[in-house]
């Protein structure tokens, strides 16, 4: 029997309703520029931790960045746990992200216990199983290995076989530990519309900008992992919650609204305010590119869906400052 997590607690199992682990969004909006990059290792537990931890690398240098996710960038991302794939996709919407792409497009991941730890809990916040490794040398000299090897670019790639490349007798694997507790934290942003739907569109535009924000923070910082996100609006008073998974003792609530503050102040800053109505006005779904808001998203979840012109409209500095001055955070 293998030890319990040699770093601590860790994660996969994509058992069941999928075979890859898609993080979750919300809104696709204008795309400047997108980097489709891959890398393929012959273990997948290995290849799900080494995604967390270059996701965590992305996300720590959109966060120095000060860039908001939805407005400025969107990163997902995969890793398919029958081969060992990995791909990160890196959308850039801003002239503010786009300044990173050198950096994001060469990304590396330092490779330390603490990062392999903070990976290993992510994980276990995602799929409630852990990670145990028999051998830390050598988990770490894959990461390493995994880490020098260059990010293929897919618009110059050569075809890719993806199947028979992983090993048989791995010394780390994903186990159910009944030990492990997993905690789910829900918080809402909630705000007062007028009774007809304009507004509507808008406001789970914007909380959703902010929930995805506080959720990458959230999540390279403290280990949480978003779980799901939702609208509701019961006369005039609506709300979209975002639920976090986590490990009961890494759960920091005080940490987790300090960033909701933070972000909402940060996001009503002028200069921030441009680039969200720059985005606004900038929505098209004539020009062949997925860059905009999903309409299947706005019907399921806000029950309306609205094209450019409308969102021209919105894109007003007064409107969105009423609404951004007038959120409310909650934990439900
Ligand atoms: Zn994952």
């Amino acid at each position: 029997m293998a030890k319990l997590g040699v770093f601590g607690y860790f994660s996969k199992k994509m058992l069941g309703w999928t075979n890859s682990s898609v993080h979750i969004t919300c809104v696709i909006i204008k795309l400047m520029k997108r980097l489709l990059l891959l890398k393929q290792t012959n273990s997948p537990v290995t290849a799900h931790l080494y995604e967390h931890m270059t996701m965590n690398a992305l996300k720590r240098l959109a966060c120095k960045a000060d860039l908001f996710k939805q407005i400025d960038y969107f990163f997902l991302g995969t890793n398919y746990t029958k081969t060992g794939l990995i791909t990160i996709d890196i959308d850039l919407y801003t002239d503010e992200s786009t300044r990173l792409e050198k950096s994001l497009q060469n990304i590396k991941t330092p490779i330390t216990e603490e990062t392999i730890q903070l990976a290993m809990q992510q994980i276990a916040a995602e799929t409630e199983q852990i990670i145990v490794c028999d051998d830390a040398t050598k988990l770490k000299h894959s990461l390493n290995t995994l880490n020098d090897k260059a990010w293929q670019s897919l618009e110059t790639a050569d075809t890719i076989n993806t199947t028979n490349h992983l090993f048989k007798n791995e010394n780390i694997k994903q186990v159910d530990e009944p030990a492990l507790t997993v905690d789910h934290i829900t918080y809402a942003l909630t705000g007062t519309l007028p009774d007809d739907d304009t507004l509507k569109p808008l406001f789970y535009y914007l909380t959703s900008a902010i929930h995805s924000t506080v959720a990458d923070i959230a999540n390279h910082q403290l280990g949480y992992y978003e779980t799901s996100r939702s609208f509701s609006c019961h006369g005039n008073r609506a709300m979209c919650t975002n639920e976090f998974a986590a490990m009961r003792h890494l759960i920091n609530n005080v940490e987790l609204e300090r960033s909701y503050h933070n972000i909402i102040e940060k996001i009503i800053k002028p200069a921030n305010l441009s680039r969200i109505i720059g985005r606004l006005k900038s929505f098209s779904y004539t020009n062949g590119t997925l860059d905009t808001p999903n309409i299947d998203l706005f019907e399921k979840n806000v029950g309306v869906i609205i094209g450019p012109k409308i969102w021209q409209n919105l894109a007003d500095e007064g409107l969105i400052t009423r609404l951004l001055t007038n959120f409310k955070l909650e934990q439900i």
